[in-house]
């Protein structure tokens, strides 16, 4: 969809529809992520944490006290089949019942996996650096998805390495001998169970070749077919060729296009609203969703 209104993006209300708190990999708690999008000029953020809607309750509870709106969001981990092996895709969700019984099964599934991966991973590590479980324990809270990060930071305390980055280019990456993968559901089931769980589903990131295979435009039109929703165009992690190859993409499979920062807190370079998505943009997946927008 093109952008219909005139004003530039700091001129809207600025709209960032993907960010991350401690419930998943984030380093802000909930309400820290709406404290952070106030300073910096967002008046409507989403709260988007790998899978899981944990954080809601917190992020919620900040709307009145920040003035910003909240959209409920959940970054779902999935995975589309190919014939060697396949491709990791994050799908965000936006405005789903939380309590779908489908969603909560396949988080569950996977919130396990990711927690016996980063056991695995801390078991490869340790045969080589400082590093134990409790080291990782120290850096996820009680409820949070465990990810990579959080044995990066771990990485980082220990002294092994000087940050996340550095953790992911040197160890932490698909590539690495300490790299294991975690269960992920098949992503066109996760487009049709977020579909039936009243959420609107847009791929995260389609294009972010840096962190490895993305899917072809064949699989994202098979999808637009099993309900996807939109892409997520403008985002730090696609150069501009990309972005311009994405946003043709959208229009011709008539999907919505939005743009969204990523935020990680301190974990990532990502500024909370660095990119941004139409008002238009908002209100058609708002219309789409079971949940509304909390509001100030
Ligand atoms: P996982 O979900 O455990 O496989 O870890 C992937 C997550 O790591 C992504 O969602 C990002 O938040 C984060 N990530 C990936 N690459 C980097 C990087 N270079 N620096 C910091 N965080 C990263
Ligand atoms: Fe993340
Ligand atoms: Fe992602
Ligand atoms: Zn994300």
């Amino acid at each position: 969809m093109e952008r219909l209104c005139g004003c530039g993006p700091y001129t809207c209300p600025v709209i960032d529809l993907h960010t991350h708190s401690r419930a998943s990999d984030g380093t802000d708690d909930p309400a820290q992520v709406l404290e952070a999008a106030a300073a910096a000029g967002v008046r409507v953020v989403a709260l988007t944490d790998h899978d899981t809607t944990a954080g809601w309750r917190q992020a919620a509870e900040a709307v009145g006290r920040t003035g910003v709106a909240l959209v409920r969001g959940t970054e779902i981990s999935t995975r589309a089949r190919t014939a060697d092996g396949g491709v990791s895709v994050h799908l965000l969700s936006y405005l789903h019942d939380p309590d779908d019984p489908a969603l909560r099964a396949e988080w569950d599934r996977t919130r396990t996996s990711r927690m016996d991966r980063a056991r695995r991973m801390v078991d490869l590590l340790a045969q080589d650096y400082p590093l134990t479980w409790d080291d990782v324990v120290e850096q996820t809270g009680d409820e949070a998805t465990v990810g990579r990060p959080h044995l990066a930071d771990a990485l980082v305390v220990a002294g092994v390495v000087a940050s996340r980055d550095e953790a992911f280019a040197t160890m932490l990456h698909a590539g690495s001998r300490y790299y294991v993968g975690h269960y992920a559901p098949d992503v066109a089931g996760a487009v049709r169970a977020v579909v039936a769980a009243g959420g609107v589903p847009v791929m995260a990131h389609p294009g972010a070749g840096k962190r490895g295979r993305i899917v072809d435009d064949e699989t994202i039109a098979a999808l637009a077919d099993a309900g996807l929703a939109g892409l997520e165009v403008d985002h730090r992690d696609h150069d501009a060729p990309t972005r311009d190859r994405l946003r043709a993409l959208a229009r011709d499979l008539g999907l919505l296009v939005t743009g969204s920062s990523d935020y990680h807190g301190t974990g990532k370079l990502n500024r909370i609203g660095e990119h941004t998505t139409a008002p238009e943009v908002l209100e058609e997946i708002e219309a789409r969703g079971t949940l509304g927008v909390v509001r100030p």
